[in-house]
């Protein structure tokens, strides 16, 4: 891994938690953050605990950031919430194009990139997903379809790709407990830099995401261009993240 992209290793808490589990999760995950090292840490939470994880975390290492954004500034969109609402709360990230956004509420990639962009003009680091599907990576289709995801967003060029993070999560490996092998994921992180360095963004930081544990994650972050880990499962389990957090610190 290249010692100028600094490690990140991200939780997904999903729709999960409550305001007593997270007091706990969180408490945890401050006193055991020196476990990182130079790892930068950071959680992203439901919206309506965005408040908790600021009070929690605000004199902390670990940053804080939402799952998802709307595309629009401000209005009439009942249910959404803005980028500058989440700027509001101290979030330094938010996840756009989560597999899970794109399958269930029909995300494109060209909504996913103005998302991103979105994002970025109120401060905060998108977190951009792209991965394929099981069928897709059985029909030969995985780097064809993360090139489709890619493109819009690359289209934002050098300045914007820089100042965001790209998470490769094959969906077949996400809260399936099937990960992808460290050679299958490097494979694709490698495809994912040549498109970033064709760009000027060689240096933008590309993340592992599916079914990370603390048992698979030194051979998976000691590829070359994976430069940390989004989790979502093990993310709930202070113990397992720190675990996962450290071995990507080694
Ligand atoms: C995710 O939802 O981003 C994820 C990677 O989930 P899991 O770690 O549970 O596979």
């Amino acid at each position: 891994m290249s010692q100028t992209r600094t490690r990140l290793v991200m939780g997904n808490w999903k729709m999960h938690g409550s305001l007593v589990d997270n007091a706990a999760l969180l408490g945890s995950l401050v006193s055991g953050a020196a476990r990182a090292g130079d790892t930068q840490l950071a959680v992203c939470a439901p919206f309506p605990y965005l408040a908790q994880a600021r009070q929690v975390l605000a004199a902390t290492p670990i940053s804080w950031g939402a799952q998802d954004v709307s595309v629009h500034d401000r209005g009439a969109y009942t249910g959404e919430v803005s980028a500058a609402m989440l700027a509001d709360f101290g979030c330094t990230w938010v996840l756009c194009g989560h597999s899970e956004r794109r399958a269930l509420h029909g995300e494109s990639s060209a909504l996913v990139a103005a998302k991103a962009a979105t994002a970025l003009a109120s401060g905060l680091a998108p977190v951009v997903c792209v991965g394929e599907t099981l069928s897709d990576r059985d029909a030969g289709d995985a780097e064809c379809v993360i090139g489709d995801q890619l493109e819009p967003v690359l289209a934002l060029g050098a300045d914007t790709l820089s100042r965001l993070v790209i998470a490769y999560e094959p969906v077949w490996a996400i809260g399936t407990g099937r990960t992808a092998t460290p050679d299958q994921a490097q494979a694709i992180h490698a495809f994912i830099r040549a498109a970033l360095v064709r760009h000027g963004a060689g240096q933008t930081r590309i993340l592992y995401g599916g079914s990370v544990k603390a048992a698979n994650a030194s051979a998976l972050f000691s590829q070359p261009d994976i430069d940390g880990a989004l989790v979502g499962g093990a993310s709930l389990v202070a113990d397992e993240f720190l675990n996962i957090a450290a071995a990507v610190a080694q």
